[in-house]
């Protein structure tokens, strides 16, 4: 499994741009998912182009939730490459573009399973990585924690990457072998700081590649 941090409020790699907003390229299970859309069509190609990531490749597109820092970038995406979009089931259906709308908790692929809709607003992606399974979280709206009891279903959590928003009940997260804060976690440095070991910096660019032995490849 890979993961490829297109769309963040910062960059980790010079040659990109940082901008509010989040989406990630997600590689598992034989699919490429674009995980948001970030907040404008233009950054996230212009991203896209300098991580060598062809739009046209991805199969399909994940909405976590109908914010606009996060579906900004989805008409602009489609008009180039039409293809399914997930959402939230009360999420407003993107134009030309087939739908696959989730209420419940459900497998989408093989391996990749949608929390279903929490808090009336987001889904969060889970993917089993062989190790363990990662979960992908737009802004973690309905809480870190229901997000996290959602995903538990479908196995043992071992990752969690994307936004944390206002997140605090650190507890929450021990134990995790992988942890990537970006986008809107407000508590970013001290997530850094008490998990340190298994905590990786965030940004546009960042890849974060889950092999078999090694859970956590800190390239
Ligand atoms: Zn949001
Ligand atoms: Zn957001």
């Amino acid at each position: 499994m890979k993961v490829t941090i297109i769309y963040d409020n910062t960059s980790f790699r010079e040659d990109l741009k940082a901008d509010w907003g989040f989406s990630a390229l997600i590689e598992a299970r034989g699919k490429r998912i674009l995980f948001d859309t970030g907040a404008r069509g233009d950054i996230l190609f212009d991203n896209m182009s300098a991580l060598a990531i062809d739009p046209r490749s991805i199969e399909e597109v994940f909405i976590s939730h109908p914010h606009a820092d996060h579906t900004g970038g989805l008409s602009d995406f489609l008009r180039i490459n039409p293809v399914r979009v997930v959402i939230p089931i009360s999420s407003p259906a993107p134009k030309g573009a087939e739908v696959l709308r989730v209420g419940e908790p459900r497998e989408i692929h093989p391996g990749i399973y949608s929390t279903g809709e929490l808090a009336g607003i987001e889904q969060s992606m889970v993917v089993d990585s062989g190790p363990g399974l990662v979960v992908l979280c737009g802004c973690a709206h309905p809480g870190v924690g229901v997000i996290l009891d959602a995903a538990s279903q479908f196995g043992e959590v071992k990752g969690l990457i994307g936004g944390l928003h206002g997140f605090s009940a650190f507890d929450r997260i021990k134990g995790l072998d992988l942890i990537c804060p970006a986008h809107c976690t407000a508590h970013r440095s001290e997530i850094m700081r008490r998990f340190s070991e298994s905590c990786l910096e965030g940004g546009a660019g960042r890849v974060i590649e889950i092999g078999k032995g090694i859970f956590c490849n800190r390239s």
